[in-house]
C-alpha cells in the first residue's frame, strides 16, 4: 500500500495570495519551500495527488547524504515536509487542474479553489515509462526498480534485466555489471536506439547479454522478483529467466501537460530554462526532474529546488 504523508496542515481558509506558490511536493518542491519560507515568502506548496513525488514509492536510499544507515524513501519525505512546515510552509494536497502565468498575479486553480502568487516554482517532475507487462506493478520496488543508480548496489552478485535499448538502458546496464554477474538487455527491436559510442561500450561488455526482438511478458516471484518471462515478437518463443530484478529505461515523461501554451519547452518536451532555474515567463521558475533529464537524483532535484527559491527571493526583491 502506498505510504501516507499527508499532515493536519489545514487549507488555508482566507489567504489566497501567496509571495510564491511551489507546485509539487518531491525533493524540489519541499527543499524550495524550506528556502523561501526561512526568507519569509509566504509559500504554498500544492502538492498534487502523490505527495513526496518518485520517493514514495522507493524503499530504502542510500544516496541521500546524511543518513550513515540509509533511510526509506517515504521516510525521507515526510521528514522533509515536517521541515517545510516547521519553516511556515503552507502545503495543500489538492490538483493543480490549470494555471494563468499570462497575467500578473499569477492564477493558480485547483479542484477546490483559486490561488494568487507573484512567483511560481514548478516542481511537478518526471513520470518514468512503464512497460505495461504483468506484474510490473505489483513487484515495484520489490525487484522493479526504474533508477539503476538508486537502486543498483542491491542487485550484488545476482542476476538482472534490463529493459530498453537507448543511451538510458545502455548506461544501465554497463553501471548495473559493477554490482550483478549478468545482465540480459530485452529489446524490443534488432537495433538499438542508443548512441554509437554506448552501443560499443554495452556490446564490449562481457556481462552483458543482449536479447533482440523480445519484450516482457510477466514478472514473477513471490517476496520479490524471481522470474521473468520473455517472448520473441519473430518467433513468439517464451523463455524464462531466472533473475532477482528488473530495471526498467525506457524514458521518462516530463509532468509539463499543465503548462501548455503557458511556457516554452525544450525539444524533449523538458521544461526549458533561460537563465539559471528562470522559465521564458518573468517570475516562474522551474526545479528537478520537470526540466533535468540529466541527472534525475533525490539530492539533485533538492539542489535545484534550493536554487530556484534563491531566484525567486531576488526577482521579489527585485521587483519591489
Ligand atoms: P529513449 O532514447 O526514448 O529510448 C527509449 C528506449 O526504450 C527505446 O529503445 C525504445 O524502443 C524503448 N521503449 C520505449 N517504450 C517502450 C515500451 N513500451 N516497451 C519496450 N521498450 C520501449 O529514452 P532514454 O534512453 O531514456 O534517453 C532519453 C534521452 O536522454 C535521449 O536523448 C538520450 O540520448 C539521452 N541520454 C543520454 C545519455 C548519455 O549520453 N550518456 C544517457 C541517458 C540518456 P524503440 O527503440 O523500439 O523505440
Amino acid at each position: 500500500m502506498q505510504a501516507e504523508i499527508r499532515s493536519e496542515n489545514k487549507k488555508p481558509e482566507a489567504k489566497k495570495k501567496f509571495d510564491v506558490i511551489i507546485i509539487g511536493a518531491g525533493p524540489a518542491g519541499y527543499t524550495a519551500s524550506i528556502y523561501t519560507s526561512r526568507a519569509k515568502r509566504e509559500t504554498l506548496i500544492i502538492s498534487g495527488i502523490l505527495p513526496g513525488g518518485q520517493l514514495m514509492l522507493t524503499t530504502e536510499v542510500e544516496n541521500f547524504p546524511g543518513f550513515a544507515n540509509g533511510i526509506m524513501g517515504p521516510e525521507l519525505m515526510t521528514t522533509m515536509r515536517q521541515q517545510a512546515e516547521r519553516m511556515g510552509t503552507t502545503i495543500i494536497d489538492d490538483e493543480v487542474v490549470n494555471v494563468d502565468f499570462k497575467h500578473r498575479p499569477f492564477k493558480i486553480l485547483t479542484y477546490s479553489e483559486e490561488y494568487e502568487a507573484d512567483a511560481v516554482i514548478i516542481a511537478t517532475g518526471a513520470t518514468p515509462r512503464k512497460i505495461g507487462a504483468k506484474g510490473e506493478q505489483e513487484f515495484s520496488a520489490r525487484g522493479v526498480s526504474y533508477c539503476a543508480t538508486c537502486d543498483g548496489p542491491f542487485f550484488k552478485n545476482q542476476e538482472i534485466v534490463v529493459a530498453g535499448g537507448g543511451d538510458s538502458a545502455m548506461e544501465e546496464a554497463i553501471f548495473l555489471t559493477k554490482f550483478a554477474n549478468k545482465v540480459h538487455v530485452i529489446h524490443r527491436k534488432d537495433t538499438l536506439r542508443a548512441s554509437k559510442v554506448m552501443q560499443d561500450r554495452a556490446f564490449e561488455n562481457k556481462k552483458i547479454q543482449f536479447h533482440w526482438n523480445t519484450v516482457i511478458e510477466e514478472i514473477k516471484g513471490s517476496q520479490k522478483v524471481s522470474q521473468i518471462t520473455v517472448k520473441d515478437v519473430t518467433t513468439n518463443k517464451v523463455d524464462t529467466l531466472e533473475v532477482g530484478g528488473l530495471f526498467v529505461a525506457i524514458g521518462h515523461e516530463p509532468n509539463t501537460k499543465l503548462f501548455q501554451g503557458q511556457i516554452e519547452f525544450d525539444a524533449q518536451g523538458y521544461i526549458a530554462l533561460k537563465n539559471h532555474t528562470q522559465t521564458n515567463v518573468d517570475g516562474v521558475f522551474a526545479a528537478g526532474d520537470v526540466h533535468d533529464h540529466r541527472y534525475r537524483q533525490a539530492i539533485t532535484a533538492a539542489a535545484f529546488g534550493c536554487m530556484a527559491a534563491i531566484d525567486v527571493d531576488k526577482y521579489l526583491s527585485e521587483r519591489k
